[in-house]
């Protein structure tokens, strides 16, 4: 026999096993959904692997997903034809934990419960394997990888901190290619080793699978069999020979078979109006690991000059624990090429970074299977397709913002607000989207934040322009002398309280026709200039103001007589071409 090697399980792997096993213990099925989505995603490795390595097929079995059970003995073998492992790949994959720690397996799990959400987390943190054991004492894993001519076998125990590999050597148990996983479980887990418990979990856990499933099932079918008559009901025909009659009988004739499970059709192929709310979700859910709903969805088709099909996504929250927000490789976006999952690792190809937040899946009869990045990058069609999800994706905001839930768009604007500021600054031409989706604190509403579409609604007949100050604080900003002028007209005042508001209103410049017009420069116009009551003002106070600049020097440009203030006797404002005060404020903030 071949030697069968110990190995010890990265400390951190036994702490993670311990605490799923702990904390879901009330929802152990879903340890069928990671092992499904394992065997899934091998499989999806190898079909975009053989694209340009058509060798990794050579052994021609199809592509698909086998769970058997023996209620019995309590077991469960899951068989996929995918990718397999290679003796490293074992220890790599199943021994240690590659990006994330427990403190934030354990912080994402309290987050969820606080949020009452389900348990979609141990596949958001890359550790679906280890669910195996919330129902199993053992599990042995057999694995053929095309890259290796050996096959290998992982076992491992539950509560324990080693596992050993060997290499498989029962003719019986070698397969061609793919993992079988092979669960022994615990005396009170063998319920699910029943073939119609089965069954019914994997309809349940894998109704967005694209591979076929199949269970193994027991059957009948009915026939017709002869028999022979009950001797003591033969008829005596009375010459006293006894006649033997033949008779027809039903029978249920029983075997077991495989038997399809799951339904192989993409729900982008779908027509969209036979697809329900809570499908979508589900979907969302089980492609992105995410435990908690979307905001929004929306489904489509595009005709014309190029076609595909697509659901865009928009989050409920912003990914946690990253400070910079603007991240262009989240792996948010899943491209396929017929059906064919070709990649999801994008650097602003198919979405402008400020909306890498958009999470979806695009297909496309019109590109070649062997899409590479640099393809990607120069193709008419990518640059074509591009406009039309962007546009689609504003149109799904926008329907967030229309929403009569006013706080599903609160819920929005906190996530994402920064992003479409972003939008502002970089995407020049789309602020026409843009625009009508910011949302501001103002003078009149410092509880809520207003559209610009309700500032220009609230704007008074003669007033031309739309105001803003830029300040650090609410506080700061309702307290600015500027304001006082404006208050009285009973002109409305935007707040720019967030670091990048200025800077995008700034590249916005107006909206609808109307300026935006920072009230903390020296040339504010009201709109009520009196020429004649200014002169006599000059005369009265010029030598005042002469005598100012004097004692001030170089500390200031120039000191003037305005008509902006009502009750406080002076203001230090900025020069028309200089920066704001805020501005300022932030320039210091950044070079210190
Ligand atoms: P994740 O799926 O999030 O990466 P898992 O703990 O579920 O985390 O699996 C760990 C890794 O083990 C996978 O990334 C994959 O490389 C490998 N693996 C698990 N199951 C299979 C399988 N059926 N076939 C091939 N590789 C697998
Ligand atoms: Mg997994």
């Amino acid at each position: 026999d071949p030697p069968v090697e110990k190995y010890e399980y990265q400390a951190e792997v036994s702490r993670l096993m311990d605490l799923i096993v702990h904390s879901l213990y009330s929802n152990k099925e879903v340890f069928l959904r990671e092992l499904i989505s394992n065997a899934s995603d091998a499989l999806d490795k190898l079909r975009f692997l053989s694209v340009t390595e058509p060798a990794l097929l050579k052994d021609a079995v199809d592509l698909d997903i086998r769970v058997q059970t023996d209620k019995d003995k309590g077991i469960i073998t899951i068989t996929d034809t995918g990718i397999g492992m290679t003796q490293q790949e074992l220890v790599d994959c199943l021994g240690t934990i590659a990006q994330s720690g427990t403190a934030k397996f354990l912080k994402a799990l309290k987050d969820s419960k606080d949020a009452g959400a389900d348990n979609n987390l141990i596949g958001q943190f890359g550790v679906g394997f280890y669910s195996a054991f919330l129902v199993s004492d053992r599990v042995v894993v057999s694995t053929k990888s095309p890259k290796s001519d050996k096959q290998y076998v992982w076992e491992g125990e539950a509560n324990a901190s080693s596992y050993t590999i060997r290499e498989e050597t029962s003719p019986e148990k070698l397969i061609p290619r793919g993992t079988r996983l092979t669960l022994y479980l615990k005396r009170d887990d063998k319920g699910f080793a029943h073939p119609e418990r089965i069954q019914k979990l994997v309809k349940n856990y894998s109704q967005f699978v694209s591979f076929p499933i199949y269970t193994w099932q027991e059957k009948g079918y009915t026939k017709e069999v002869e028999v022979d008559e009950d001797p003591a009901e033969t008829k005596n025909d009375g010459d006293g020979k006894a006649e033997k009659k033949k008779k027809t009988k039903t029978v249920v004739e029983r075997y077991w078979d495989w038997e399809l499970t799951n339904e192989t059709q993409p729900i982008w192929l779908r027509n969209p109006k036979e697809v329900t709310t809570e499908e979508y979700n589900e979907f969302y859910k089980k492609t992105f690991n995410e435990y908690l709903d979307p905001l929004a969805s929306s489904h489509f088709t595009t005709e014309g000059e190029v076609e595909f099909r697509s659901i865009l996504y928009v989050p409920a929250i912003a990914p946690t624990g990253r400070d910079d927000i603007i991240n262009p490789k989240t792996r948010n976006i899943r491209l396929y090429v017929k059906r064919v999952f070709i990649s999801d690792d994008f650097d602003g190809e198919l979405f402008p970074r400020y909306l890498s937040f958009v999470k979806g899946v695009v297909d496309s009869n019109d590109l070649p299977l062997n899409v590479s990045r640099e393809i990607l990058q120069e193709s008419r069609i990518v640059r074509i397709m591009r406009k039309r999800l962007v546009r689609k994706a504003f149109d799904m905001i926008l329907g967030i913002s229309m929403s009569e839930n006013r706080e599903d768009y609160e819920k929005f604007w906190e996530n994402f607000g920064k992003n479409l500021k972003l939008g502002c600054i970089e995407d020049r031409e789309n602020h026409k989207r843009i625009a009508p989706l910011l949302r501001f604190f103002s003078s009149q509403s410092d509880e809520e934040m207003i559209s610009l579409d309700e500032y220009v609604e609230n704007m008074k007949p003669e007033q031309k322009d739309i105001y803003y100050i830029a300040s650090d604080s609410l506080t700061s900003a309702r307290n600015t002398p500027f304001l006082e002028r404006l208050v009285v007209k009973d002109f409305e005042v935007l707040f720019l309280v967030d670091p990048i508001d200025e800077v995008a209103i700034q590249n916005l410049k107006s909206y609808k026709e109307k300026n935006f017009v920072d009230i903390s420069k020296e040339d504010l116009d009201l709109g009520d200039k009196n020429e004649e009551k200014e002169k006599e003002i000059k005369e009265e106070f010029g030598r005042t103001c002469d005598w100012i600049k004097k004692r001030l020097g170089d500390k200031v440009a120039s000191v003037q007589i305005s008509n902006r203030l009502s009750t406080s006797p002076c203001v230090l404002v900025s020069g028309k071409f200089g920066w704001s005060a805020n501005m300022e404020r932030l320039m210091k903030a950044q070079t210190v």
